[in-house]
């Protein structure tokens, strides 16, 4: 469970640390609880707050007002505990892969946590087949298409184990076949029993999955709701919705 009270974080400080004149605040106030298992979609324009928001989930971002807690620990406590407990899967793969092959992605982070080699193998190899690229270990990262470097990136965070999955943007550049198959593989993921927390600022690919969605314009939450009744709101956001607005069962 991650909890959010409160929370309001600014950029743009001055030398005096003084908030620049008529500056507004990139998160203002927000509180929000993501249960265990929800799969939940952060939306809203760009600029709203959405990576800002998310990156105070394991600390990437310290909020200047407010307390955020990740399973009853407040983040500022234990890191360490909030980042096992939330994997991060940015915007950009290139700003999360690591290593020049596939396999040695993969196990960058667990062999920080001295995991044994057995319980390394176990973990890549359970990544790689959860985005569907069991055996493709040995291929070098510049050999792979965009959708590929996005699905090793999300391997590379489910081999943490994490207990919520937050993916910003992630289809970002990719085709359609592309985004296609990191849906169905998020689809998947979810119905296993990761927590998983997509921010976008365009819903067609995902409202079918959500749980739950989050508008936020300004930095605060302009809509909190199921689906079918947020996609009312959220053209009013600058979102992109699915055609005719209808939540319908997409296809993979
Ligand atoms: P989103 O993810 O919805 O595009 P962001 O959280 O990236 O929104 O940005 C929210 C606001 O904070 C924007 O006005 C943006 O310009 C500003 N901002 C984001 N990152 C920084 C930064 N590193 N320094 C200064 N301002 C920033």
């Amino acid at each position: 469970m991650i909890d959010l009270d409160g929370v309001t974080c600014r950029y743009g400080r001055g030398e005096d640390n003084a908030e620049s004149e008529g500056a507004t605040a990139a998160v203002d106030e927000v509180s929000l609880a993501v249960p265990d298992g929800e799969f939940l979609v952060v939306a809203g324009a760009n600029g709203s707050g959405k990576t800002t928001l998310v990156r105070t989930f394991n600390g990437l971002v310290e909020p200047d007002a407010g307390h955020v807690s990740v399973n009853g620990t407040p983040v500022e406590e234990d890191l360490v505990a909030a980042r096992s407990a939330v994997g991060m899967v940015f915007q950009d793969p290139r700003d999360q892969l690591v290593a020049a092959t596939v396999g040695a992605d993969v196990a960058f982070g667990p062999e920080n946590l001295g995991l044994s080699h057995d319980e390394i193998d176990r973990r890549v190899d359970e990544a790689l087949a959860a985005v569907n690229m069991a055996g493709r270990e040995r291929e070098r990262i510049d050999s792979l298409s965009g959708g590929e470097r996005e699905r090793v990136a999300i391997a590379g965070a489910l081999a943490m184990e994490p207990d919520h999955l937050v993916l910003d943007e992630p289809f970002t550049g990719l085709d359609e076949p592309a985004r296609r198959s990191v849906v169905a593989r998020l689809r998947a993921l979810h119905r296993e029993g990761t927590s998983v927390v997509v921010v976008t600022h365009d819903l067609r690919d995902v409202a079918a999955l959500a749980d739950r969605i989050v508008g936020l314009a300004d930095g605060r939450i302009a809509v909190d709701a199921p689906p079918e009744e947020a996609v009312e709101s959220l053209p009013g956001l600058d979102v992109r919705v699915p055609e005719g607005g209808g939540i319908g069962t997409q296809t993979e």
